[in-house]
Formats: C-alpha cells, structure tokens, sequence
C-alpha cells in the first residue's frame, strides 16, 4: 500500500471497532514482561530503584530499647500524685548514646534526653516543660499518664518482623528502613539492558546543521531520559536511517544485547516504514493497532530474547506509549508487583474537545487552590508532534474511548507526571 494512493484522511483506516482497546494491550504486554529470573547481591545503596528479590527479616528490634520522646525525666509511673504535687529527687542523667546505668529507686527521676534509653525500672517521662526544677529536685503535678513520652523497644519493627518482601522497589524510605535494621546488603533482581534507536531519513542529531527536509532527532532524547529514570542499563544505538538492511542490523545488534529494546518511527503504512516488516521477518509480533490517542500504532514483540517495542515517531505519542506501556512492562521484568501509575479524578475547568471511539491521554495543569482543592485545564493544542505541550504540563487527562468531550465543571480522571517521570 503506498502513501500516495491515499487521501490524507483516515477514510481508509480500519474502523475503530477493529483496533485493540487500551486495557487488551495493556494486558497482552504484561503477559509478556516476564520478570527476570537472575539475582544479585549488592549494597544497601546500590539497590536504590533496584526491585527486592527477598524477603528481608529484621535481625533487631527498632528501637533496640525503650527510650525518650522528649526532653525530660525519666521516673516510675507509681510516683505519679494523683492529687496535689510531688517533689523526686533528680539522682543522674540519660542521654542519646549515653545510658544512665546505675539502679534507680522510686522516689527518684532521672534527667533525660530525647532518645536516650529509659533507666531500668523507669517507664514514664515528664516533659521538662511541666516539670518544676526546685534545686535537685523536680516537682509534678497530676494529669499524667503512666508510660507517657515513652517509646517502647521494638514499637517500630520487632525482631524477627518481615521488614520487605520480594517484588518492592527500593526508594529512599526502604535505604533507610533497610539501614535502621542493620542491613548493609540485599538481594535484587539483575539490572535490565535497554537498547534503543530512532529510524527516519530525516533525523539529525541536536549539534549537526539541518538541510531541507531534516528535522532534530527528540524521540532519543525522550527515550534516553525516560529510560534512564528507571534505572536499567542503556544502549543508544543512534539513527538509523529508512533502509531494510540497516534496521535489520541494528535490530539484531540490539536483540543480542538487551533485555528490551525500544524505537520510535517507521511503524505506520507509509513506504518507508520497515520496522514492522523486518520484525515480522526477525520476531513475533504481538499487537499493532490501538484504540487510542496519540499512539495508535504501536509494535510489540519478542525479538530473540528480548521483548521490542515500536513506538510511533511523533514525539508526544513516543512519551505516551512508552509511560503507558513501556515502563510498566519494564518495572515487571525487574519484578515490580503493581507496576501501574496511579490516577485521581478532579473537576476540570476547560472545555475538552473529543470524538467518541478511542482513548485519548490529553495533557493537562493539575493545580491546587489556596483551600487545597484539586482542578485541572488543558495546556492547550494536543497533536501529536507538540512537544511544548508535555513541558507545559504536569499531568495526562484520561478520556475513556466512549468520551464525547467535556464540559467545565465534570470530573476527569488524571494522571499527575509526578507518578510517571
Ligand atoms: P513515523 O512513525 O516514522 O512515520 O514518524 C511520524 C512522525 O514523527 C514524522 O513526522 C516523523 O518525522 C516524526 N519523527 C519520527 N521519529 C522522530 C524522532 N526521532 N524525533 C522527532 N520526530 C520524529
Ligand atoms: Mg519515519
């Protein structure tokens, strides 16, 4: 089928009855990203974006002892005065790192520092804000409870908890749960590879001077950037120009040394959009046409060992397919469970253009007003080749395929960049 025997129109199109819905897609490519089985150990800081491939179980109790909330005097909850005042006896201090270890009778309180370990036989402490220092002595008053500004050995993670188990990404908060435990090293999935390349004649890359008809290569720069966010080892294997024998060579350069290989362009029916034709001739294709928008033609596929996909070359619909598709698809072959983005429904206060029949990810401002409330508008032009648009955004607007637009004031579902990127 060649370009020029068609109207520029979409006349020719399958109907959208034909194409795949978003949710089918999303299910065939998660029966794809079969999580690696190879593991490695590494330390604890290393495993930061890496996904756990164990269980861990704390070898220690945290805190390890009873201690100090707050500043204060540690005492025995019996020498609480029910009515009237009592005076104790200030008889040495307990402070972070600095135990006080003698034996402490009721009667006496013990100064304490926020952290410090409660003294042996001493459960509650009074703030030093309502306790009355009169020379060595303290004077309290009642109104206290026993065990108050008290934490108790083992209240955050007991000895023998389970802390973490097999498929949680490690983020900062599991460095430092790791490390409150003790724990110097952990075992994780194997680091994925990525390769990936643009293909069309026209592309230079950002440095090179532009002769008519070229245009900057930005899909590379996406994917690079994108890629590099979830942590896998990167290929760039450049720009490859619209010729059979050079996408067949870069495609099995590519499947040869790496887990998941991504392109953009060249998988629509124009002359010169080989990359589906040579991945039918080197692997199995798995979907190709999409109830959505942008995106809606997509290649996804298993090339030797690794799983391909074909992005569409204009540049929004690269970033759509790969945060909709790509990533998640990544994150479960390091062996990420719930590997999907979260969304929220807000009232929008633009007018959103729609034709009923595919799912569209238009891009959107989430913002907050004073009172806290969540709204979103539009960032205005949508199609596919305005990149300034994601820039400008800081959300997708989710519009279900059956959507015939909105109105100011409907709720729409969003998905905020801060969840993705
Ligand atoms: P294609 O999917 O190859 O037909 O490309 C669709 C549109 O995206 C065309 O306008 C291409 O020029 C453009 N495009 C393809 N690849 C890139 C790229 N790497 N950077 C910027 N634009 C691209
Ligand atoms: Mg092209």
């Amino acid at each position: 089928m060649k370009k020029n025997d068609l109207p520029v129109t979409d006349a020719c199109a399958p109907p959208e009855s034909a194409l795949l819905s978003v949710e089918e897609v999303r299910r065939r490519i998660m029966r794809l990203a079969r999580c690696v089985a190879e593991t490695e150990r590494v330390a604890v800081r290393a495993a930061l974006g890496r996904v756990l491939a164990e269980t861990v179980i704390s070898p220690v109790n945290v805190p390890p002892a009873s201690n100090s909330a707050m500043d204060g005097y540690a005492i025995f909850s019996t020498d609480l005065p029910e009515s009237g005042s009592r005076t104790l006896k200030v008889a040495g201090k307990s402070l972070a790192g600095a135990p006080f270890n003698d034996k402490v009778r009721p009667g006496q309180a013990i100064r304490i520092m926020t952290g410090a370990v409660m003294p042996a036989g001493t459960d509650t402490v009074i703030m030093q804000e309502q306790a009355q220092r009169e020379g060595d002595d303290i004077r309290i008053r009642p109104g206290h409870c026993a065990g108050e500004y008290v934490r108790q050995a083992g209240e955050d993670i007991a000895m023998g908890d389970t802390v973490l188990t097999p498929g949680k990404r490690v983020m900062p908060a599991e460095l430092g749960l790791l490390a409150s435990v003790g724990i110097s090293e952990v075992t994780v999935t194997r680091r994925l590879r990525a390769a990936f390349f643009s293909t069309g004649d026209e592309l230079r890359s950002p440095g090179d001077a532009l002769e008519a008809g070229q245009i900057y290569d930005s899909n590379r720069y996406l994917l690079y950037g994108m890629l590099q966010r979830v942590d896998v080892d990167l290929v760039d294997l450049g720009i490859v120009p619209d010729d059979p024998d050079a996408i067949r060579d870069t495609l099995a350069q590519a499947a040869s040394q790496a887990d998941v290989v991504v392109t953009s362009g060249g998988v629509s029916v124009g002359e010169a959009d080989y990359v589906k034709q040579i991945l039918d001739e080197l692997g199995e294709i798995d979907l190709w046409r999409i109830a959505m928008k942008p995106g809606k033609p997509l290649t996804v596929g298993t090339l030797g060992n690794a799983v391909f996909f074909g992005l569409p070359g204009n540049p929004v619909s690269t970033m759509v397919t790969f945060y909709q598709f790509v990533k998640p698809a990544i994150l479960q072959m390091m062996g990420q469970l719930d590997a999907q983005a979260a969304s929220l429904r807000v009232p929008c206060t633009s007018r959103l253009a729609k034709v009923p029949g595919r799912l569209e990810y238009q891009r959107g401002i989430l913002t907050q007003d004073p009172h806290g409330t969540l709204s979103v508008s539009t960032s205005g032009l949508q199609e596919s080749h305005i990149l300034t648009s994601m820039s400008r955004s800081n959300c997708f607007i989710i519009l279900p395929a059956e959507c015939a637009g909105v109105e100011p004031g409907e709720n729409v579902e969003v998905q905020p960049f801060a969840g993705l990127i």
